[in-house]
């Protein structure tokens, strides 16, 4: 088997690089001193290249799909969808028509009442100023779906961008509002009426920036569940906001068990619309509007709403039309697409090879929690009885959902409006019916996964099992390095982080911690936040250890725990794996594909966003920090102790 064979890609080693130094200039080297970022897209590596190998395939299918003949129900109604996307002249036709009835709505406006009816005529259509309203697993009884209410309706990123001056943070203000003015604008507003109606948008966003819990606080399940029902509502948060016409609105009229993230911020919702000149609603609710449905819209809106993403994802030009529709298709219909991608890339066994490295992680964790030195023996049993209930979702679902709306090749607005409707009452209809655990989160062809903590499931779409993360012919350390650790392990392990650990194996926020392990766990997790606290992202900015802690938590215990699945694996075949690829061991080919699946030169406008708002550490540090983790690797690569990727302290959770 040669290296290329393997399932590792030779020419993203930089092999004048020590990887005793910096195991991701080592593997990725190669790759990053070479690579361009294309104009279009943020970021350039392993991902983006799978995500557009998926995107081209999907293309094909959907653009044979559009110009075929009527037959197939799923081809035609995914092609009338594709075809009304890509009509951009029937689009630009139609002008700001598709939005007129939210306009109308918000034209109304002249006190707290009025102002209320729009929200609600808003949230109906799917845009969501000041919060939204969906359906949740109760924290207190994971059998049961009731309604959760959470903070929403701002348009940068985080909440710190309208509050705090870090990095770029007061140019993405300015950039911002200027992009706001040149929307109202393109609205017909002239520019003396266009400035203040901007500035009224960024000072009621603002204001909710400052009442809104922050990402690190929403970590903590306890904050964001309180059951205030309908009745806290009505009568003691939010008296003067009309919530039976809310409920009533959304088709859920006798819904009455309610959570909130926050009470005070629903008090501080409604005094807003009591206190607030009328024409300073009207202008954020606009805003919010334009900024919503920009991308539906003609030519000039997608180009100024593309304003943002240039300026936090440092990308410099709009990607084609055909991309953004498959997309759209993926996003309004992908589960009728999905079966075409499932058919071409998922067949053949490819489920199957999937399902035995879940197993052997999870055989793992099972050996490792009986290992662990810093748990009591209570705890343990409870860890364990967590892992056993823990579901897996592979490749894509067993029963494909039907979408119950019609879809037309000339109308895309209508089209979009009405999956949107779908959508809404597909997702609140589940609120006081029993948990439906097969309902995927994520459409097949996606190249991610998830781990759910009221479900406690993890999902792995057919997307992410491919080429260069997934091999039926590759070496299998190649295979357990990047799946297993990277995707099985590190969402297995999400049940146990910061976050996850907070959850019982039902679902059921239950502290099932012994007071003594707890602190030992928390005192392992706070080596975590400070080892990536202490990590750039761009100059200047640091990465948030406490937002990223999860997932830092989840990569390091992913990375390890395949490891020792490998060992485990290797131990049990009759005829071990080859050992000497190219000058490789197989135990070096293991890191080297977990490092690799993390190949990719990110642009520093993104960095710098994902360092401000994302929960996942750029690609560097999701290597280097769980490398100087892992206790194999030293030994794997023969790493003198106290060399930079072999310290002699580490952190270690699981
Ligand atoms: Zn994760």
């Amino acid at each position: 088997m040669s290296l290329a064979q393997s399932g590792i890609v030779p020419a993203w080693i930089d092999r004048d690089v020590d990887p005793c130094q910096d195991f991701f200039a080592h593997a990725c080297g190669g790759f990053t001193k070479n690579a361009e970022i294309p104009a279009d897209r943020g970021a350039w590596g392993a991902i983006e290249m799978v995500s557009q190998n998926t995107e081209e395939f999907l293309r094909s299918v959907l653009q044979g799909a559009a110009s075929r003949a009527a037959g197939d129900p799923v081809l035609d109604k995914i092609g009338a969808y594709y075809a009304a996307c890509m009509d951009e002249a029937a689009i630009e036709k139609a002008g700001t028509q598709p939005i007129t009835p939210l306009l109308d709505a918000i034209a109304k406006v002249k006190d707290a009442a009025t102002a209320a009816q729009a929200v609600i005529a808003l949230q109906v259509q799917g845009v969501s100023p000041f919060f939204a309203l969906g359906p949740q697993q109760d924290f207190a009884d994971a059998t049961q779906v009731i309604a959760g209410i959470d903070q929403d309706g701002l348009g940068l990123p985080d909440r710190k961008y309208y509050l705090e001056n870090a990095g770029s943070m007061q140019t993405t203000r300015k950039t911002y509002v200027a992009h706001m003015q040149r929307m109202f604008m393109l609205l017909g507003l002239r520019e003396p009426d266009a400035k203040p109606a901007a500035a009224d948008a960024m000072r009621i966003e603002t204001r909710l920036a400052g009442w809104q819990q922050d990402e690190v606080i929403r970590r903590d399940p306890h904050n964001v569940y309180h059951r205030v029902e309908r009745e806290g509502l009505e009568k003691k948060l939010a008296p003067s906001f009309p919530w039976g016409d809310y409920l009533s609105a959304l088709g859920i009229p006798t819904v009455t068990a309610i959570s909130v993230n926050a009470p005070p911020y629903y008090t501080a919702v409604a005094k807003l619309l009591t206190r607030e000149k009328s024409a300073a609603l009207r202008h954020y609710l606009v805003w919010t509007v334009l900024r919503e449905s920009a991308d539906e819209l003609g030519q000039a809106w997608v180009d100024e709403a593309f304003t943002m993403q240039r300026e936090l994802h440092g990308m410099k030009a709009l990607p084609p039309r055909w991309r953004r529709c498959v997309h759209r298709v993926d996003d309004d219909l992908g589960e009728l697409l999905g079966q075409s991608y499932v058919a071409a890339r998922f067949a053949d066994g490819g489920k199957a090879r999937a399902v035995e490295l879940v197993q052997s992680v999870f055989g793992a964790m099972q050996k490792q929690l009986d290992a662990l030195s810093w748990m009591d023996a209570a705890t343990r049993k409870a860890a364990q009885a967590k892992l056993a209930k823990i579901a897996y979702l592979v490749g894509y679902p067993d029963t494909w959902r039907s979408y119950r709306f019609d879809v037309t090749r000339t109308d895309f607005a209508g089209n979009v409006r009405a999956a949107t409707h779908f959508e809404i009452a597909r997702q609140l209809a589940k609120i006081g019916k029993p948990v439906d655990r097969f309902d995927w989160q994520m459409t097949p062809p996606t190249v991610n996964a998830y781990y759910d903590s009221s479900l406690n499931e993890i999902v792995l779409p057919a997307g992410l099992l491919q080429a260069p993360f997934f091999g039926a012919t590759f070496h299998p350390a190649v295979n357990f390095g990047s799946t297993g650790g990277g995707t099985i392990g590190h969402e297995m392990t999400h049940g146990f982080d910061d976050e996850g650990s907070q959850f019982d194996g039902d679902g059921n926020l239950i502290d099932w911690w012994s007071k003594e392990t707890k602190q030992s766990f928390a005192k392992a997790t706070q080596c975590v936040v400070d080892q990536y606290a202490a990590y750039e992202a761009v100059p200047n900015v640091k990465l948030d250890g406490k937002l990223t802690a999860g997932e830092n938590i989840a990569d390091n215990g992913g990375v390890k725990l395949a490891y020792q699945a490998y060992q485990a694996w290797k131990q049990a075949q009759p005829i071990a794996p080859p050992s000497d690829i190219e000058g490789f061991t197989d135990d070096q080919l293991y890191y080297l594909a977990y490092a690799q699946s993390w190949c990719e030169k990110v642009s520093p406008e993104l960095l710098e966003t994902m360092a401000h708002a994302d929960p996942h550490s750029p690609p560097q540090w999701r290597v280097n920090g769980v490398i100087v983790n892992q206790p194999g690797f030293g030994q794997a690569w023969k790493c003198a102790v106290g060399t930079p990727m072999n310290p002699e302290k580490r952190c270690a959770i699981w």
